[in-house]
C-alpha cells in the first residue's frame, strides 16, 4: 500500500503499451509515489530524461493507490492566518486583503517549486493516470466534456454584478452557473437571488460567515455553524456546498454529506492559496468522507489575480488546463468572483467571455453542464 510519506518522483509518461485506457495520457507529466514505482518494477522502466515507459501485462495498480494518491493534499489541515484572528478578517477592507495577497502571490510565482511541488500548478493528473492503469479500469467515458460555471458570492456587490451582468453573459451562450452564495454574514437579497433561480441558475452554501473557522471548530461548533444556513439552503433549494478559502478538513467533509448532496471544495491544484502545495490531482468527481466531490479543476481567477496572470495570460491558462481535463476524462469546473476586485473587473469579465466563447464555439469537445447533471439526477 502506498502511504502518504512516500516521496513523488516527478515522470513524464513516454508510453502506456497495451494499457490503452491511458493512452491520453502519453506525454503528460505526473508525480507517482517512489514505494509505486519499486513495486510496480516500472523505475526500471524510466530513462534518462525521465520518460515513463509502461511494460505490457497485469499493473498491480489497485484503487486505494488511485485514492490515496488523490487525498495526500486534498485537505487543508493547518488553518491559515485568517482562521486564527481573534477578529472577523473582513474588517480589512477587500481592497487591502487583495493587495497583501497579490504582494505575497507576485512574490512568489517564480517559486512554484515550493508551493506547487504537489499537485503542480497549475493542473496536475497524476491520481487519473494512475486511475487508468488500474488493471480493472473502465473504458474511458467517451462524448463531450461538461464545463461546470460557478461563483463564490461573497458580498452583496457580488450579488448584484452576477444578477446584473454575469447571467446575462452565461445566458446568451446557452450556459448556467450554480452560486455559492455565504448565507450568514451580509443581508441577502432575496428579490436578486429568487431572479438567480427563476432565470435557471443554481444557489449553493457558501460557508456561514466566511470567517474561516467551520473546518477547524470543534464538532458542536461545527455541526451549530452548518446548520445555521439550514433555513437558506431549504429556502433556495441548495444541494451544494463550498467551503471560503478552499479551507476544508476531513471532519468537515463528512458533516457535509449528512447535509448536502455534494460538496466543491477541493481544488485539482489549489497553488499557493489557501495554503501551498493543496490539491486532488485530479478532475473527475470522486467520493471522499462518503461525500460526492466536485473538484474545482481549473485555476480559479483568485489565485490566478494573485499570483500576477494578467486577463490575457489567464485565458491562455483557462483554455490550456480545460484541454487536459478533456483530454482526461474530467470536468471543467471554473470558479470565478464576480466582485470587481476579482473577475467583476472589466478586463477580467472580458478575459471569462472569451473563454465562454471558446467553450460554446468548441461545441465537439465541450458542453455547458451543471452539478446535478455530471453527479446523477439525485442531485
Ligand atoms: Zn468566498
Amino acid at each position: 500500500m502506498v502511504t502518504a510519506e512516500d516521496p513523488l518522483v516527478p515522470l513524464r509518461i513516454g508510453s502506456v503499451g497495451d494499457h490503452s485506457g491511458a493512452a491520453w495520457a502519453e506525454g503528460v507529466r505526473v508525480q507517482w509515489p517512489v514505494s509505486l514505482l519499486e513495486r510496480t518494477g516500472w523505475r526500471h522502466w524510466i530513462d534518462a530524461t525521465g520518460a515513463l515507459t509502461i511494460p505490457p501485462g497485469p499493473t498491480s495498480i489497485s484503487r486505494e493507490d488511485a485514492r490515496t494518491l488523490r487525498e495526500r493534499r486534498a485537505f487543508t489541515d493547518g488553518p491559515p492566518a485568517t482562521a486564527r484572528l481573534p477578529f472577523n478578517y473582513h474588517v480589512v477592507p477587500g481592497w487591502a486583503r487583495a493587495l497583501i495577497a497579490s504582494a505575497i502571490g507576485r512574490w512568489n510565482r517564480r517559486r512554484v517549486d515550493r508551493w506547487a511541488a504537489f499537485p503542480s500548478w497549475p493542473i496536475d493528473v497524476s491520481s487519473d493516470v494512475l486511475d487508468d492503469l488500474r488493471d480493472d479500469a473502465l473504458p474511458a467515458p467517451a462524448g463531450v466534456t461538461p464545463v461546470i460555471l460557478t461563483h463564490d458570492i461573497d458580498s452583496p456587490e457580488g450579488l448584484a454584478n452576477l444578477v446584473d451582468r454575469f447571467l446575462t453573459l452565461e445566458e446568451s451562450v446557452g450556459a448556467r452557473s450554480t452560486n455559492y452564495v455565504v448565507p450568514c454574514a451580509w443581508p441577502v437579497d432575496d428579490g436578486r437571488l429568487q431572479e438567480v433561480i427563476a432565470r435557471g441558475h443554481e444557489v449553493g452554501v457558501h460557508g456561514c460567515d466566511h470567517r474561516n473557522r467551520t473546518p477547524f471548530a470543534s464538532p458542536a461548533d461545527r455541526a451549530r455553524r452548518l446548520d445555521a444556513a439550514r433555513g437558506f439552503a431549504e429556502r433556495y433549494r441548495a444541494s451544494g456546498y463550498r467551503a471560503p478559502s478552499l479551507l476544508r478538513t476531513r471532519p468537515l467533509l463528512r458533516d457535509i454529506g449528512t447535509r448536502y448532496r455534494y460538496d466543491s471544495s477541493i481544488p485539482t491544484s489549489g497553488g499557493l492559496f489557501p495554503t501551498p502545495n493543496n490539491g486532488c490531482a485530479s478532475t473527475r468527481p470522486f467520493a471522499v468522507e462518503r461525500t460526492p466531490e466536485l473538484p474545482v479543476t481549473i485555476p480559479r481567477d483568485g489565485a490566478l489575480r494573485f499570483l500576477g496572470y494578467t486577463p490575457d495570460e489567464i485565458v491562455r491558462v483557462w483554455i490550456e488546463c480545460s484541454d487536459l481535463v478533456a483530454r482526461a476524462g474530467g470536468v471543467v469546473v471554473v470558479l470565478t468572483h464576480c466582485e470587481r476586485r476579482f473577475s467583476g473587473a472589466p478586463g477580467m469579465f472580458e478575459a471569462y467571455r472569451r473563454f465562454l466563447e471558446h467553450v460554446s464555439t468548441h461545441s465537439e469537445r465541450f458542453v455547458f453542464s451543471t452539478p446535478a447533471c455530471v453527479l446523477g439526477g439525485g442531485v
